[in-house]
Formats: structure tokens, C-alpha cells, sequence
């Protein structure tokens, strides 16, 4: 999804349209866009408005939007200690809508469409492999060493099946296990959280545009609204619970996820909030039945970052550059914000008349505003993740007075909702 939407850019802006892009997958895409299934797959992404400003500058908005995916416009956290609620809407950030829940084939499947377009410059390769990949010095280096290689030598890649290639950039985005991170010999730091995430569709018994999380003790169960009327299942446990759930038949999965969200006990009234404020206290989630189609699949969660984003000749962009816990839905969000912000360090090194290779014009233009800005989420999501965590009596039910006043202040609220977003 992030590859595609940079090199959609790329495409879409007059000013990198010139560049030569080849972008290369070791799986296939997704199949050309066509009716949709009933059934909504189980990877879904929940994309900020920012993001969907992001896909509408790529060009390939209109083949995501609405109908083809879905909307929210509220969200409502609770804990399930008993106490704490907080509900957001669209309307106190000023926007239409809080978001939108897409498939991730969908997306990309959108994305390469605009590639495909005659004139749009991009080269697909599939299914490739990045084998080697020599990175020259940068030419601080080279002036210091006086030699080697002459400045503005090209990155060398080596694919499977014997091709070479040179390239003036060469931009990894191929996930949280980057081959070409490896290759670059970029540190990471991270750690993994010991649990699951399991996705999973299933059928509420009313249609609703509200993404529903509930804090369980063992992580967050969310329930997003997703096309045709169904919902996605995001859920954090256990590596047991999650292969329990998996080998589950369609009616138990139902039967566990409607006791998880619904189960005793619901949050009492919030004594912060004035009576005027009714639309922000505690709801009750729809009960879900159990949808046709593929049962739930779990994925290993852990943080994991880049301690750079860049080389001479080398960027990082999305997962390859940062994982992150999917308790807030921002993923894809913070790649697509890379894509688009690396994208834009192009356009202005063309612009310039600078090398789209050149370290320390990368570092300037997108290293370093995307390091502030993805370094923030990362700990706020972390640190998000760590106060949930199981707490005795005492510090659950400060958690939960927390929740309560914090639902209670619009103005902190409106911050909040603005910042995860992006607007
Ligand atoms: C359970 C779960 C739920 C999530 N929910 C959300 C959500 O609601 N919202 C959200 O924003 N994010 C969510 N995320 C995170 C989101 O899925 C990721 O942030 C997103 O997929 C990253 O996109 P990407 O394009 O950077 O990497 P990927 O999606 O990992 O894509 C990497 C691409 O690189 C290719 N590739 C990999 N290695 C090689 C190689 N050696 N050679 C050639 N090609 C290669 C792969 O085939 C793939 O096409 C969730 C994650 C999980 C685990």
C-alpha cells in the first residue's frame, strides 16, 4: 500500500512525473479492480482524513471511497475494569467524518491502477526479489577518505533471476522485516508486545457508522464498521486465545467476541459530564452474528523502528521504517504520511536541481520531519498501550476516573481526536 501510493504520487505530481520509477513486489498484487465480494476481506485499514487527502492528490480516491468502504463519524473507548469512557466525534475536529475503514487490497489494488494508467512512467515488476544492493558512500565520506568511489555513483541492485539495476534512489517499502533495511545496515530498536492480533469479519445486527474499542485485560477488541453493513474485528490477546479463537466455529467466535464487548460490567454515568452532554456518554455496542466467508487470521504484534530512515541513496518509508501496535488504526497512516512527505522531498530536489539521492537533502526533507513526527505516534501509542495494561484494583479505577474526566473536557478531547486524524 505505501510503495504504491509513493510511486502514485510520483506520477500524479507534474514536477516527478519525468522520473523513471521501476516498483517490484515478491508477490503478486491484488487482482484488478472489479465488483467487490459481498463479504469484505479480513486486512481492513482504517485511513485518517489526512490519509484520504493523501490518496485523493495519488489519484485512486474515488475508486476507495464510499460505497466501497465505509465511514465512522463517532468512537467510543471503554474499559472493561468497570469505569471509563470516552466517545469523539467528527464534529468536535471540525470534519465530516472521523474516517474511513478500507480493505487493504482495495487500496492497493486502486493505487496500482493509477500505475497501469498510459503515461504514468511507473515500470511493475512481479514477482522479484531484491537479492544485493551496493550503496555508495556518501561524498562527506568520500572527501574525507579522498577516494573511492566519484560522488553521485549510483546504488547497484541485484534482483532475482540475474537482472542488475542502478538507481539514483532506491526507497524500501517492503514492510516491518525490510529486506532492504537489512541490506542497508539500518539498525532497528523495538521490542515484541508477546501478543496477537486477530482480524476477523462478522455481521452486526445493526448497521452503524460508530469504531467501537473496548480495553480488555488482555488488550483491545475493536469493532469497525466496514462495507455492506459489516464490521471488522480487530483483537489483541493472548497467543493461546488467539489460536483458540481461530479454531473456533463461526457461532462460538460470534458467541466470544459479543461477551467481550458486551459482557458486565458497563461504565456507570460519568459524574464529570454536564447532563447537556448526553450524546457522550456510555453505549452499547451492537451484538454481531457471524459472516460467510474466511474465519480469523492472527498476526504477531511488536514495535519496531529504524533508528535511520535514510542513506545516500536509500529512503525507508511505512512499516519498513516503523511498526506500530494497531490499537489506534494508524499503521498505513503513518506510511502513507511518509510516502507523501518523501514524495514532496523529490518534487523539491527536482525542483532545485538536486540529486533525489542526496543524503543530506533526504535527512532535511524527509528524514528528519517524518523521525518527529512518527516518533511521537510511536511513544503515545506505546505509552497508550502500557496504561491499559492489567492494573490492580486501585490504579484501574484511577485509569477509569481518567477516562471519565477527559470525556468530560472538550478542549483536550478535540486535540486528541485531532491529532489521531492527522488533521
Ligand atoms: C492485526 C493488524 C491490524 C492492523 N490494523 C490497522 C488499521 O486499522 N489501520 C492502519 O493504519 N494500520 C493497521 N495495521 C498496520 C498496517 O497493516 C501496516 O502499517 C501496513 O500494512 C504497512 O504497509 P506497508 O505498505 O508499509 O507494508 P506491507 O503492507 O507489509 O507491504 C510490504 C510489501 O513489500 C513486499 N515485500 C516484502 N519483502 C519483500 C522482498 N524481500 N522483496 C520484494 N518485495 C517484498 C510485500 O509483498 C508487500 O507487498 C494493522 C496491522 C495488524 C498486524
Amino acid at each position: 500500500m505505501v510503495g504504491a501510493a509513493f510511486a502514485a504520487l510520483l506520477a500524479a505530481n507534474p514536477l516527478t512525473a519525468a522520473l523513471r520509477v521501476l516498483m517490484l513486489d515478491r508477490a503478486p498484487p491484488p487482482e484488478a479492480l472489479g465488483p467487490l465480494p459481498p463479504v469484505p476481506g479480513l486486512r481492513v485499514s482504517t485511513l485518517t482524513p489526512a490519509s484520504v487527502r493523501l490518496i485523493e492528490r495519488a489519484g485512486a480516491w474515488r475508486d476507495v471511497a464510499p460505497p466501497h468502504s465505509a465511514a465512522f463519524k463517532t468512537m467510543q473507548v471503554w474499559d472493561s475494569s468497570g469505569s471509563g469512557c470516552v466517545r469523539y466525534s467528527a464534529a468536535e475536529a471540525g470534519e465530516p467524518v472521523m474516517g474511513h475503514v478500507a480493505e487493504n487490497d482495495l487500496l492497493q489494488a486502486a493505487l496500482l491502477r493509477q500505475l497501469r494508467q498510459p503515461g504514468a512512467g511507473v515500470e511493475l515488476l512481479w514477482p522479484a526479489q531484491l537479492e544485493g544492493l551496493h550503496l555508495p558512500k556518501p561524498f562527506s565520506e568520500l572527501q574525507r577518505d579522498g577516494g573511492g568511489a566519484a560522488p553521485g555513483a549510483l546504488a547497484e541492485l541485484g534482483l532475482s533471476g540475474g537482472r542488475r539495476l542502478r538507481a539514483r534512489l532506491v526507497v524500501g517499502a517492503d514492510g516491518p522485516r525490510s529486506h532492504v533495511r537489512q541490506l542497508a545496515d539500518l539498525r532497528t530498536f523495538g521490542w515484541a508486545y508477546g501478543q496477537r492480533g486477530l482480524v476477523a469479519t462478522v455481521r452486526p445486527e445493526v448497521a452503524n457508522t460508530c469504531a467501537w474499542q473496548r480495553f480488555l485485560p488482555h488488550g483491545p477488541l475493536a469493532l469497525l464498521p466496514v462495507r455492506n453493513g459489516y464490521a471488522n474485528i480487530v483483537w489483541t490477546t493472548t497467543p493461546r486465545h488467539a489460536a483458540e479463537l481461530e479454531a473456533a466455529s463461526p457461532e462460538a467466535f460470534a458467541d466470544a467476541v459479543n461477551e467481550a464487548l458486551q459482557g458486565a460490567p458497563t461504565p456507570a454515568r460519568n459524574f464529570f459530564l454536564p447532563a447537556a452532554a448526553a450524546e457522550s456518554e456510555f453505549r452499547r455496542p451492537p451484538l454481531v452474528r457471524p459472516a460467510s466467508g474466511r474465519g480469523p487470521k492472527s498476526f504477531p504484534l511488536a514495535l519496531r523502528a529504524s533508528g535511520r530512515y535514510v542513506r545516500s541513496r536509500l529512503a525507508l518509508i511505512g512499516d519498513a521504517a516503523h511498526a506500530v501496535h494497531p490499537l489506534a488504526g494508524q499503521g498505513v497512516n503513518l506510511g502513507l504520511a511518509d510516502a507523501g512527505a518523501l514524495a514532496d522531498a523529490l518534487a523539491y530536489a527536482v525542483t532545485t536541481g538536486q540529486d533525489v539521492g542526496d543524503e543530506g537533502m533526504l535527512e532535511g526533507a524527509y528524514e528528519a520531519p517524518r523521525q518527529a513526527a512518527n516518533g511521537a505516534m510511536l511513544a503515545a501509542l506505546d505509552g497508550l498501550k502500557r496504561v491499559f495494561e492489567p492494573q490492580s484494583g486501585l490504579l484501574s479505577g484511577l485509569r477509569g476516573l481518567g477516562l471519565d474526566a477527559l470525556n468530560a473536557v472538550p478542549g483536550a478531547k478535540q486535540r486528541i481526536v485531532r491529532y489521531a486524524m492527522g488533521v
